[in-house]
């Protein structure tokens, strides 16, 4: 597609080219509550589907171990059950698709607001293929987020309804977006681990690797 200086100043809705670092590649990102089960379905979905898997939570939480400059920042987000800036996280997340030999990317726990979106597709020019949004009730989250004692700072109950409230205040917006452009798709994830991997592997079976 040419563009030239005198081009007529209509300017497209897609602005994205879902290039990167001179690959094409394709996005899901996957959102739902924290304990909704992101992390456990994509460790399934990459196992059966071939795509990578990138959390922002956890490239965050190896930017603080690396014990880079903003990793004091960081730590205090998390603790606190806060968004860190878009630009510190878009930068991790972009750099981990650079450096992939993949073409195919899970963003699990990102956009977490409506800013962290824009952002992302500002900078990166990336729009995602679909939105998988695990839905689940915030008495189960709370429970498995209680029982999983993974020692993360931000896993006891007061964090815990912080980012419950940061959640259905920032990040549904996010949900509400996109579903407005009609890529939600949205799974029951209060159901036992291999019942909702069904659902996933229903929306997936397109993705599947040719045989
Ligand atoms: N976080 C953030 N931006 C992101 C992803 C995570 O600021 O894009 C921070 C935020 O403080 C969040 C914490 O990392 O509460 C943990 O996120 P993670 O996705 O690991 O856990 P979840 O809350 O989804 O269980
Ligand atoms: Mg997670």
């Amino acid at each position: 597609m040419g563009t030239s200086v005198d081009a007529p100043a209509v300017v497209a809705e897609e602005v994205t080219d879902n290039v990167l670092g001179g690959k094409k590649v394709t996005v899901v990102f996957v959102l739902g509550g924290p304990g909704s089960g992101k992390g456990t379905q994509c460790t399934n979905i990459v196992e059966h589907f071939g795509f990578t898997h990138l959390s922002a939570g956890d490239l965050l939480r190896a930017e603080i171990k690396s014990g880079s400059e903003n990793g004091t920042m960081i730590e205090t987000m998390i603790k606190e059950g806060k968004i860190v800036p878009s630009e510190v996280t878009i930068k991790l997340l972009q750099e981990a698709m650079i450096k992939s030999e993949n073409d195919k990317f899970l963003i699990d726990g990102f956009p977490r607001n409506e800013e962290n979106r824009a952002a992302f597709e500002n900078v990166t020019k990336i729009s995602p293929a679909f939105v998988l949004f695990f839905d689940c009730t915030e008495e189960e989250m709370e429970k498995r987020l209680l029982g999983r004692n993974q020692g993360r700072v931000d896993d006891n109950i007061e964090t815990i309804r912080k980012r419950f409230k940061v959640f259905v205040e920032s990040s549904l917006p996010v949900i509400e977006y996109y579903s407005s452009k009609d890529k939600v798709k949205k799974i029951d994830a209060a159901k036992p681990i291999p019942e909702v991997f069904e659902d996933v592997t229903a929306i997936f079976a397109p993705y599947a690797p040719k045989v």
